[in-house]
């Protein structure tokens, strides 16, 4: 279809320019733009029949014979190749106030012309717009909107459609958790008349979050692939370089296709990209986008999940989404993939390995411990560049040593990316959790510790202990606010414990904690030098973690000092009261740091193997 329209367009355009063309050439002589002085001499001799007086041509009919003299040599040859009789000629016009006077003086027959502008006009107005509609769609090709002016009206063409994905589960490895809360979408896909029956609710839109390559979108596929479904799958970035009103055409028509071929998957690749929050952009707003997302929230509101078609999306970005888009009843259900883990990457690797020949001395789980930080997808392809490296040198089968060069290379395109930590940021950070996560269990009032990682998580955090609070939380007191700034200071102190030496992976967790004594003194009264009195309006940013904007004091310059000696005290305080934690379980310390850096993940039942020895040696 797309291809007809161009060719349609292209030959309109060539008819055109034949036309002008033709215009053109219709106006020229056989003797074409003879000078004009050759021609005065002509009309002296008597030699012109006719001429017709143009603007800026003129042209008439010549009397070729006995030329010589009056013209130059190369006119005369030309007269003479054109043969004997007359010949049509055309003369650029100069300005010449005798001509006419000199043409009845010759006798010479002549009559004006109005000559037609629509030649000149169309050139001026035509070729200029011809020019800038190519090179628009040149851009658009380029920028892989694929669009152009040919897709206005016929928004489907970038909506891909996949009957069935030939995905399943089995292939998608290392991250069960995550397979685990998709298993229901599955079930729902499946047989959507047996939860329709029974009212049961079913999760509109899914998100999916997690860093680029853990596997989102084959998630998303194997999804629908397990249940059978088709799979519908746009992508975010491409709207942001659409005409305004044609993402939202492209929104309207998937969701009709959809639900016409339910049930089904709707995959939304990149949603940051078109779900940003509104008006974040920096040059105003981006209206396009806006729009797109409006027509998307409509959309999701509009059908309701009994119809059977459920809304999957991917961001690696969730932090900038409008919040919008996260409201119950549209994207309410997440879903968090995290790099895989060492035995992650193995299923991965034995997932990727399949398809080619190992040599029998291949051992995946050394592998799997080479390559921490890698996501799914860079695994996939250190498989790929190791099958390889064993075809470039001819071997049957790929073993160790194609491996190991594999890993190099991946190793040093990531690094390239900053996407790898080394092996000395890898300790620092093994001891900056594991102190975290002790001085969470050694306080009374703290959250218990879930699980610590050291598997790098986005781009800011590179560890992250998880507590689990044991209950939904309304009020706090003085003491667990306290707990709670002794166990974000908990990892820088027991990086300068065992380092002597701080880093500046501490940073967010200073952050936090500083903000947190602030408001206990501007916020709560929980100050004994300032007293009860608040000092700032109220936000509501403690438990959120956002940052708060600067607001102008409303409080003298001694008050502020005041505030920021106390700040300072209570941080202090939480300091050495750390210091003193830690330095007592020193050696439980060392021990959890060396077993995160060997499995970089410790559970829960983990930690408290851990700190049973604790108890039992003290
Ligand atoms: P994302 O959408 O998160 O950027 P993809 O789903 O496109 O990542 O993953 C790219 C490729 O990486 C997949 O096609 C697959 O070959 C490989 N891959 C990623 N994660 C996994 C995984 N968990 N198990 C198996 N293969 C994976
Ligand atoms: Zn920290």
């Amino acid at each position: 279809m797309e291809r007809k329209q161009q060719l349609a367009f292209l030959l309109s355009m060539l008819v055109l320019f034949v036309i002008l063309v033709a215009q053109n050439f219709s106006m020229r002589g056989e003797l074409d733009r003879l000078p004009y002085g050759e021609f005065k001499a002509l009309v002296k001799a008597e030699k012109v029949k006719n001429v017709v007086l143009g603007e800026q041509v003129l042209w008439g009919t010549l009397l070729g014979e006995e030329v010589e003299g009056l013209v130059s040599k190369q006119t005369a040859e030309r007269l003479r190749q054109l043969g004997p009789g007359e010949h049509p000629f055309s003369t650029i016009r100069v300005n010449d106030p005798t001509l006419v006077q000199d043409l009845e003086a010759a006798k010479i027959p002549f009559s004006g012309v109005v000559e037609s502008k629509w030649f000149a006009t169309l050139l001026s107005w035509i070729l200029p717009a011809l020019i800038f509609v190519a090179i628009w769609q040149f851009v658009m090709r380029r920028m892989g909107g694929g669009a152009g002016l040919m897709a206005i009206g016929k928004s489907h063409a970038r909506i891909y459609m996949e009957k069935g994905t030939g995905v399943c589960f089995d292939d998608v490895a290392g991250i069960d958790e995550a397979k685990e809360e998709l298993m229901q979408v599955v079930e729902f896909l499946k047989a959507p008349e047996r939860y329709r029956k029974l009212g049961g609710k079913i999760p509109k839109g899914v998100l999916i979050v997690g860093a680029p390559g853990t596997g989102k979108t084959l998630l998303a596929k194997a999804v629908a692939g397990e249940a059978g479904v088709p799979f519908f799958s746009l992508s975010g970035s491409e709207f942001v370089e659409m005409f305004v009103g044609v993402g939202a055409a492209r929104i309207r028509d998937l969701f009709e296709q959809a639900a016409q071929k339910a049930p089904c998957i709707i995959f939304i690749d990149e949603l940051d990209a078109l779900g940003k929050a509104r008006g974040m952009g920096v040059m105003g707003g981006n209206d396009e986008r806006e729009q797109t997302l409006n027509q998307l929230l409509v959309q999701m509101d509009g059908f309701d999940t009994s119809s059977g078609v459920i809304i999957m999306a991917a961001t690696n970005r969730p932090e900038i989404l409008d919040p919008a888009l996260l409201r119950p009843g549209r994207f309410d259900r997440h879903v968090a993939i995290d790099r895989p883990d060492l035995p992650g990457r193995q299923q991965i690797l034995r997932v990727h390995s399949k398809a080619v020949t190992l040599a029998p001395g291949v051992d995946l789980a050394l592998i799997a411990a080479r390559t921490p930080g890698f996501a799914g997808a860079d695994l996939a392809n250190l498989v790929n560049e190791a099958a390889l490296h064993a075809a470039r040198i001819g071997k049957d089968a790929v073993d160790m040593q194609d491996f190991d060069e594999a890993i190099d290379r991946v190793i040093g395109g990531l690094e390239k990316k900053n996407r790898l930590i080394n092996p000395m940021e890898k300790q620092t950070v093994a001891y900056h959790e594991a102190g975290h996560a002790l001085v969470a269990e050694a306080r009374p009032n703290a959250d218990r510790v879930g699980k610590i990682s050291i598997v790098p998580r986005g781009i800011a955090a590179l560890g992250y202990t998880q507590q689990i609070p044991t209950e939904d939380r309304y009020l706090m007191k003085k003491s667990e606010l306290l707990d709670r700034i002794d166990v974000l200071l908990g990892g820088r102190v027991a990086e300068e414990i065992v380092f002597g030496d701080v880093s500046t992976g501490a940073q967010n967790d200073l952050q936090r904690a500083t903000d947190m004594a602030r408001h206990m003194i501007t916020h709560y009264g929980m100050s004994e030098t300032l007293g009860l009195a608040t000092f700032e309006e109220p936000r509501t940013s403690l438990f959120l973690n956002v940052p708060v904007p600067q607001q102008q004091a409303t409080y003298s310059e001694r008050t502020a000092q005041a505030i920021d000696d106390e700040t300072r005290k209570i941080l202090d305080d939480a300091h050495a009261r750390v210091v003193k934690t830690l330095e007592a379980s020193r050696g439980t310390l060392e021990v959890l740091a060396k077993l995160l850096l060997e499995k970089e993940v410790v559970d829960r039942a983990s930690l408290d193997e851990i700190l049973a020895d604790q108890s039992r040696q003290s």
